[in-house]
């Protein structure tokens, strides 16, 4: 293979599709603030991911941090979340002057081990952040117990989840709020953009002035509020994207379902459980490489860069090792996603990607194993 294979590619409506969909931006000259467009794709989303209510947002990492700020936690308080992740889930509870406090995940899926939640709050936990990470659903009804029983908030970083679906409701529907990032990498993008999901009414209004300055009226300021506003190039790349979203999962479906035949039975290679109650977006392909392959998963990662497969190592080192991170927050115990984060591999997976491409993926993995 000669041209590189990137972890992900963008999916892109047709050309003449955006360009007809962008053209009354000329006659309006409305680009932004909360535009006809913004406030289509919100009520289409909201529809389409089956949540009562959604607030969008310029990306997925503000979108984070005004959520977690709406919710008016005392500064300084603790908020428990998951070292394996993207660190925007990190920076956002850091930048809202809290403190992280790591909790170790599940080895079969990633997400947040439920049992280890309860010996990390103290008096002054205010929330737990999860991460449905790979659209990984968590166990959202042992994390809802405990936040109900102690009193705390649960945002969910579903960032990697857009069209999930637990037990027959959109992944945005459960906890006080998730939130969602359509990044140009993620599987629905729009651009550069992200949305927050909840069910309180008052929420939307608080996020409304959390990512608008906090203006109120011509001369009404009525809050201290920051600029996270989505603009209209953005929202109707996010329509465009959202007509043909379904093509775009049945397209992933298949490199997926190929992939998951493949490494089921590789002797050495661990994939994570899929919950029967949860649907997939498809979005990530994560192998666990395990020391019975006889290769590191550094060794097949630098392997498959020798032969143009740039395969991610999503996610190393957890966010808590961070030189930003190390050693200035609780040191839980943090085994299991230490073991994931030097076993995990994200491989090649995405909308265009092809068959062959996925072949070839496959047996240079198998190569990698038996060489020497
Ligand atoms: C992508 C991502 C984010 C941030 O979203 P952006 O749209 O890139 O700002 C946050 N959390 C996780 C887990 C992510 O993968």
């Amino acid at each position: 293979m000669d041209d590189k294979i990137l972890v992900t590619r963008s999916s892109m409506p047709p050309y003449e599709e955006y360009i007809e969909a962008i053209k009354p931006l000329w006659e309006s000259h409305w680009l932004t603030n909360m535009g006809r467009y913004h406030r289509e794709l919100e009520e289409k989303l909201r529809e389409y991911m089956g949540v009562m209510e959604l607030s969008l947002m310029v990306n997925g990492h503000m979108a984070l941090e005004l959520a977690i700020q709406a919710f008016d936690f005392p500064e300084g308080a603790e908020v428990i979340t998951t070292p394996f992740t993207f660190v925007s889930t990190t920076h956002a509870i850091v930048r809202n002057r809290l403190q992280p406090v790591f909790c170790d995940v599940k080895p079969d899926d990633g997400t947040m081990d439920e049992n280890k939640i309860e010996e990390l709050i103290t008096e002054r936990t205010a929330a737990i952040v999860p991460v449905h990470v790979y659209g990984n659903v968590c166990n959202i009804e042992a994390i809802q117990e405990i936040a109900d029983k102690y009193g705390l908030r649960v945002i969910y970083d579903a960032a990697h989840a857009f069209g999930v679906k637990y037990k027959g409701h959109g992944i945005g529907s459960y906890g006080d709020a998730s939130v969602f990032s359509f990044h140009a990498t993620k599987v629905y993008n729009t651009i550069e953009g992200g949305a927050v999901a909840f069910s309180e009414h008052r929420i939307y209004e608080k996020l409304y002035n959390l990512k608008n300055f906090g203006i109120r009226g011509e001369e009404i300021v009525t809050e201290v509020g920051a600029n996270a506003k989505m603009n209209e190039f953005a929202a109707i790349m996010g329509l465009c994207n959202l007509n043909h979203i379904e093509k775009a999962f049945a397209n992933r479906k298949i490199k997926y379902e190929y992939y998951r035949n493949e490494f089921s039975y590789m002797q050495g290679i661990r994939l994570f459980d899929e919950k029967k109650e949860a649907t997939r977006n498809y979005a990530y392909f994560p192998i666990l490489i395990e020391e019975t392959y006889g290769r590191t998963r550094n060794e097949i990662y630098s392997f498959l860069r020798e032969n143009n497969i740039y395969a991610r190592k999503y996610f190393y080192p957890l966010t808590s090792d961070q030189v930003c991170f190390k050693n200035k927050y609780k040191n839980a115990e943090l085994g299991n996603a230490r073991k994931l984060a030097n076993e995990v591999l994200v491989i090649p997976i995405y909308e265009e990607l092809e068959m062959e491409n996925a072949h070839n993926i496959v047996e240079l993995i198998k190569k990698a194993g038996k060489k020497g």
